[in-house]
């Protein structure tokens, strides 16, 4: 029996993984982006996106993609995707985000601060903040380079499912920010860690 479990709105949560496990991520309502990191368990490595780009040659990441971290590993290979579109451009929305582009005064729940929590919990130090994975975002270049964040298009009960490469932490985060959600406030996401299978005898 495989357990679903809930990363709230606006909040976040965090899992270790082992290798050959699938962390498949869910949006239970539709609509919802994330945040997603992942560490290797000594806190040493971690998830770049300047790292994938070069390795993947594009920005846009599905199925068959591997996500590298900042000292050339495989971290996590996405091996099905519901949705097919996400972000790995922009990093985690932190508090000072939200001072600078909603005009928000004194504390915002952010997806920065909801990793950090989550990976601490699991006996992880961050550091400095990073890029995450942005899942169900939708950021498309337009003309000038110029970013334009779109609604995501996943519908209720969407997912996408990552296999570990190694043994890992990984932390999720409900994106409080309306404008990566179509205008909406936040709304929980959802996960299960499918392990990997017995090696054959
Ligand atoms: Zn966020």
């Amino acid at each position: 029996m495989v357990e679903t479990r809930i990363v709230p709105a606006a909040g976040g949560a965090g899992v270790r993984l082992r290798r050959g496990d699938r962390l498949r991520v869910i949006d239970p309502q539709g609509g919802q982006s994330g945040d997603l990191v992942a560490y290797s368990l000594d806190g040493r490595e971690r998830l770049s996106n300047g790292r994938t780009f070069d390795y993947a040659g594009k920005i846009h990441l599905s199925t068959g993609d591997v996500l590298w971290s900042d000292r050339s590993s495989p971290m996590l290979t996405i091996v099905a995707d519901d949705v097919g579109r996400h972000d790995f451009l922009y990093g985690a929305c932190t508090v000072e985000m939200y001072h600078r582009e909603y005009g928000v005064v004194g504390y915002h729940p952010n997806c920065a601060d909801n990793l950090d929590a989550a990976l601490r919990e699991l006996g992880v130090e961050p550091g400095p903040h990073q890029t995450a994975f942005n899942l169900f975002m939708i950021a498309d270049v337009v003309e000038g380079g110029r970013l334009l964040i779109r609604p995501p298009t996943c519908r209720a009960g969407d997912a996408i499912v990552f296999r570990a490469e190694r043994d890992r932490a990984a932390a999720i985060s409900s994106c409080p920010a309306s404008g990566c959600n179509g205008g909406a406030p936040p709304r929980p996401l959802a996960f299960e860690v499918l392990p990997a299978e017995a090696p054959a005898a």
